[in-house]
């Protein structure tokens, strides 16, 4: 049976590491994957959550099951972060996932299972797995006009003129925060204007937030999803702690359905369990137990909240810098779409053949879309980031 297969198709990120791993040059600029770096270049693990980990280690008894909802007080912790405050809060259900991505995969199976004639509209272009997720539950995907390829920001106009068509068959996937991989964020207004289409036309608005904290702040982030959780009847949620609380490795995540009526959502809470059965059955405890050690105390809270604060002010400082020091450089403002993204990511909008020069000649590895990961930046290498991007655009 085996040999029927075909070989799987390289991991294009995958790949990237490999080749800057195996690079010689001192000065090499390892810009490709998505995780946190220090200015040292390294993915630290949070004070907070070593702090957690300790505790944990202290005073947990056991490590028998937990339960197919996974950590309940996890569960609400993250409903917590996201929705308190807001009309959803007492209409909401949570179910714990391995990471953002078996949030993204249950609540796919599960839209699959409520209406199986569902398509989902994904902004063009969006996070990469968002597409083979969606269909592998057996759904339509339709991508939408989101990044501008001129101006490296959101095209409202025409993202708002192609979700004035979408209707009640319909679920329209929009990032919460710090879009992947553009890094180019709706507005305020932008997330009003689309609250009021979901409820004109009936699509059913679906949120993938997985960089809360990384862009203005965890408050500020959740913002836009707040919107329309104060205004729509349904909506689906799919929340990491990966990138907020640096547990990559842990796959900690949340899945929340936002119902008509708080027995609605149980209901659908109820059927995400039966599909988890069927595939992983439970979601992995640790980084879940970290969590909720964390925000059900309030000085780990407050360290927690400390700490990405900080990791924000710097990739803020260093989208400034570089931006700066581009100004210098070409005398113009072409690239202050940088200091105007939000996020880990920027899409710098270069060619194939451009990517491949930063790569070849100056040692800069940027995913192949012109992806560029800004906290993987050292202060230290601006200047010569901006050299390097000056001399393959002009
Ligand atoms: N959604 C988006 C937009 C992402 O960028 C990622 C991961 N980079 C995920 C979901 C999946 O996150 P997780 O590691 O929690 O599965």
């Amino acid at each position: 049976m085996l040999d029927l297969l075909s070989p799987a198709q390289q991991d294009p990120i995958l790949s990237l590491s490999l080749a800057y791993r195996d690079d010689p040059r001192e000065h090499k600029m390892d810009l490709g994957i998505g995780v946190y770096r220090d200015s040292h270049g390294q993915t630290p693990i949070m004070q907070a959550v070593k702090a957690a980990q300790q505790s944990l280690a202290q005073s947990q008894q056991t490590k028998a099951y937990v339960g197919l909802a996974g950590n309940e007080n996890f569960n609400q912790a993250m409903v917590d972060l996201l929705l308190k405050g807001t009309d959803a809060y007492d209409r909401c259900a949570a179910v714990q996932t391995p990471g953002a991505s078996g949030a993204l995969r249950m609540l796919a199976d599960l839209m699959n299972l409520a209406k199986p004639v569902t398509t989902v509209w994904l902004t063009d272009p969006s996070y990469v797995n968002h597409k083979p997720v969606m269909e592998a539950a057996g759904l339509t995907v339709k991508f939408y006009p989101y990044f501008n390829r001129d101006t490296k920001m959101v095209d409202t106009d025409a993202m708002l003129n192609a979700l004035s068509q979408a209707g009640a068959d319909d679920v329209v996937l929009l990032h919460g925060c710090c879009h992947n991989p553009t890094g180019a964020d709706i507005s305020l207004k932008e997330w009003e204007a689309i609250t009021e289409l979901a409820n004109r036309n009936g699509f059913t608005p679906f949120v993938d937030i997985a960089y809360q904290g990384f862009g203005d702040g965890v408050e500020e982030d959740a913002r836009g999803l707040r919107i329309l959780a104060d205004n729509v009847e349904e909506m689906l949620i799919a929340t990491s702690c990966s990138k907020s609380f640096g547990l990559y490795r842990e796959r900690t995540g949340a899945a929340i359905v936002v119902g008509k009526s708080a027995k609605e959502a149980q209901n659908a809470k109820g059927r995400i369990l039966q599909l988890a059965r069927s595939t992983y059955t439970m979601p992995p405890d640790h980084g879940a137990a970290i969590v909720e050690t964390i925000l059900t105390d309030d000085a780990l809270t407050k360290q927690w909240r400390d700490e990405i604060e900080a990791m924000n002010t710097r990739i803020n400082a260093l989208r400034e810098g570089l931006t700066a020091a581009l100004r210098d450089r070409t005398g113009d403002g072409y690239f202050d779409f940088i200091q105007h993204h939000r996020g880990m990511f920027s899409v710098l909008g270069l060619t194939g053949e451009q990517v491949a020069t930063l790569r070849d000649k100056h040692g800069v590895y940027a995913v192949g879309d012109s992806r560029i990961n800004i906290a993987g930046l050292a202060e230290r290498h601006i200047d010569r980031l901006a050299d390097a991007l000056v001399d393959v655009t002009r």
